[in-house]
């Protein structure tokens, strides 16, 4: 991964006599030095320092190592579990919480010189995320409403920026806002609206053990706010593309 670094970066703190400090201590000390929130579902890609992932990885397997034996599993002996740690440590790292450690997928935008300005949808898109509560799945769809603006992205960047957003432990109200925001700022559309419907699995697996339940939410902004036949037109796209699945 690339990362841009400020260049007031500490070097690297020491702790008096027990050797090198975690490396995610270093990361959280120079947030809070910077004033950064680190929340479950926001992105700290700009404050890691080149090689900071790796360490990371060491660190989160040597941890998750210690919650297995904690759980009293056998790791030194059991062949299934023996390597579970590293697996666990890589799988948060770079893929399911990929969108809190790496950096936003390049996305170009280009001006809308035709001057689009009928309104358009994307999706199903598939998002994939965790609750922060659980950490366990959360797997939905989403659709995405836009009334073009100044300027316009790929169908497939919709995509590749919801996979980014999703992919860290989130409730859905908020990972929606996010991907709202993110959308925004790239495309400044006149409008847009966003639907995910997602199963949560802290509902299907635990708990109420609840199968069939989804979760519906959605966010409109813009013209998709101020003008209620274009919001209609919005669910009846999603509708329409929805039965063809
Ligand atoms: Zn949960």
């Amino acid at each position: 991964m690339t990362s841009t670094l400020p260049s007031s970066l500490p070097s690297r703190a020491t702790a008096p006599d027990a050797g090198p400090s975690p490396v995610s201590l270093r990361i959280r000390e120079r947030l809070d030095a910077a004033g950064v929130a680190y929340l479950a579902n926001d992105n700290i890609s700009d404050h890691l320092a080149p090689g900071e992932m790796e360490q990371l990885e060491i660190e989160v397997a040597g941890k998750v190592r210690e919650l297995l034996r904690s759980l009293v599993i056998d790791i030194d002996n059991d062949h299934n579990t023996e390597e579970t740690a590293e697996r666990v440590a890589r799988m948060y790292l770079h893929e399911v919480f990929k969108g809190r450690y790496h950096q936003q997928p390049k996305i170009a935008s280009f001006p809308n010189v035709k001057k689009l300005d009928e309104i358009y949808t994307v999706g199903p898109i598939t998002v994939r995320s965790a609750c922060s509560h659980h950490l366990v799945p959360i797997l939905g769809n989403c659709w995405i409403g836009i009334k073009p603006g100044d300027r316009v992205i790929g169908l497939s960047k919709f995509s590749r920026v919801a996979d980014w957003v999703f992919s860290r432990p989130h409730i859905q109200e908020e990972a929606v806002m996010i991907l709202a925001d993110e959308i925004e700022r790239l495309c400044e559309p006149q409008g847009l609206a966003i639907l995910v419907k997602a199963q949560h699995y802290c509902m299907k697996w635990r708990g109420v053990k609840e199968p069939q339940t989804t979760m519906v939410n959605s966010v409109v902004r813009g013209d998709f706010r101020h003008d209620p036949s274009l919001k209609a037109e919005f669910f009846e796209l999603v509708k329409q593309q929805e039965s063809l699945y």
